[in-house]
């Protein structure tokens, strides 16, 4: 297993969609089972599904050789029905040795890690424990792609397949270099932003707003999406936190409506927002431990979107309660028996009613592959979008370096390196190392 954790260490392989946990730490003994997130949970966004139709070989190439390093009997790439439809993939269906299609209902959230793990097997992981506690790892699709492709080609991670959609007329996914600014994508894709609307990266559930002048691929970045002002994605995203945990506190009629819905909840997890939303803030900072199990929340928006009838965004509460409980290093480590509750089966959102509610189902246009695209005169390699310490640039100002040359080693403990996405000459930046094209 050591020689695998070398190879995605020192190909740079990271979590491609999610908080960037470099996929190396991930390999531990104790696995039964290699769950591949394929659900692409995220209303919008068709980067895994462009992958998986075109690009299967090499993400079962990296499934395969997970499976022949750790001695993991069986992996599952679960993907939602409508995904699984557009393949034309079936439940159980075999696509290789030990590798099997899981077909996942279209509802929302199901694409984090505990609600994925416990609807692809019926394995509940405890609050605040890892996947490996109930016996599986769990991978991204890309995130397999790429270590098909380091195994083949000794290749790092230089690229990424980006969702480019939203309000556009033909929502596409690209592969670019590591570092593509955002705004020469939009000028390569013919893509003018006017005014009333906003770029995210990420979905329009989680995502976040960005300034598309200044802001560069990263290796964590599955889709950029640009939506009208106007719908409840971006309301929700753009509305005053002080104001509304102003509002929380003085109009929330305990009703428990976004205890109800909640999807961790649901799953039996010991969170309930309504209390979250109840608890004083000036009582949290004196005792945080009373909002402990606000890092249990997946951030899905539900209770803010969908469940309050008054306006109020528990989710801005329990944020600022997770960024209280994080200054604090206190993280839910209370042991105990967890199940789901009988209700979560009826509760369970679908996919089409989150993406009306988000205000983006005229969006939904399946996206297919533009093709890669590579004639860029500037990169921006971010050196610490990964969970861990930052990479540390092995290059100076000014030298010249070639696509694919090391320019960042791991930096001490969890961490990983950074390699040239074209070539060029280097300038060390603000936690970035820019490259430019020699013309
Ligand atoms: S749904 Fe709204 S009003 Fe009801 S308990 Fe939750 S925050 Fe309060
Ligand atoms: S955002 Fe709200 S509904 Fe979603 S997990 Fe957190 S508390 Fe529950």
């Amino acid at each position: 297993m050591q020689e695998l954790k070398n190879l995605m260490q020192q190909s740079g392989i990271v979590g491609a969609g999610g908080a960037g946990f470099p996929s190396y730490a991930k390999l531990a003994e104790g696995a039964d089972l290699l769950l591949i997130n394929g659900s692409e949970c995220e209303p919008l966004l068709y980067t895994d599904y462009v992958i998986l139709k075109n690009e299967l070989s090499f993400v079962l190439s990296g499934i395969s050789e997970v499976l022949a390093h750790t001695g993991i009997p069986r992996a599952l790439l679960a993907v939602k029905a409508h995904t699984a439809k557009n393949l034309g993939l079936e439940d159980g269906e075999r696509l290789a040795d030990k590798i099997f299609v899981r077909v996942l209902p279209d509802a929302y959230p199901i694409g984090d890690e505990v609600s994925l793990t416990y609807e692809a097997t019926g394995r509940l992981i405890k609050p605040g424990k890892l996947p490996i506690t109930a016996g599986v790892i769990v991978y991204n699709v890309e995130t397999m792609y790429n270590l098909g492709r380091a195994t083949k080609f000794n290749e790092p991670v230089t690229k990424k397949f980006v969702t480019i959609g939203g309000a556009i007329e033909n929502p596409t996914v690209v592969k670019v270099p590591i570092g593509a600014k955002i705004s020469d994508i939009f000028k390569k894709l013919n893509i003018k932003l006017t005014e009333g609307y906003t770029v995210l990266d990420g979905g329009p559930s989680m995502g976040k707003v960005i300034n598309p002048a200044t802001y560069s691929v990263a290796k964590t970045t599955k889709g950029i999406l640009i939506l009208p002002d106007d719908t409840e994605a971006i309301r929700s995203k753009k509305m005053n936190v002080k104001m509304a945990i102003a509002r929380a506190e003085t109009a929330c009629c305990q009703c428990t409506r976004c205890t109800d819905m909640c999807p961790r909840h649901l799953l039996g997890y010991p969170l309930e927002p309504h209390k979250m939303v109840r608890t004083a803030m000036g009582v949290a900072e004196v005792l945080p431990e009373m909002v402990i199990s606000a890092t249990l929340c997946c951030g899905c928006g539900i209770c803010e979107s969908l469940a309050c009838s008054q306006g109020i965004s528990p989710r801005a509460v329990i944020e600022n309660y997770k960024t209280l409980l994080a200054e604090n290093k206190l993280r839910f480590n209370q042991g105990g028996e967890y199940s789901a509750r009988e209700e979560r089966d009826y509760r369970m959102i679908p996919y089409k009613k989150w993406m009306s509610t988000l205000g983006v189902t005229k969006f939904d246009l399946v996206a297919d592959f533009y093709g890669e695209i590579n004639d860029f005169n500037r990169v921006e390699i971010p050196l610490s979008k990964h969970i861990g310490a930052p990479s540390v640039p092995c290059v100076s100002d000014g030298d010249t370096i070639n696509k694919g040359d090391l320019i960042a080693r791991a930096g001490n403990g969890l961490s990983l390196p950074q390699h040239a996405s074209i070539s060029g000459t280097v300038t060390l930046g603000n936690n970035k190392i820019i490259i430019d094209k020699i013309n």
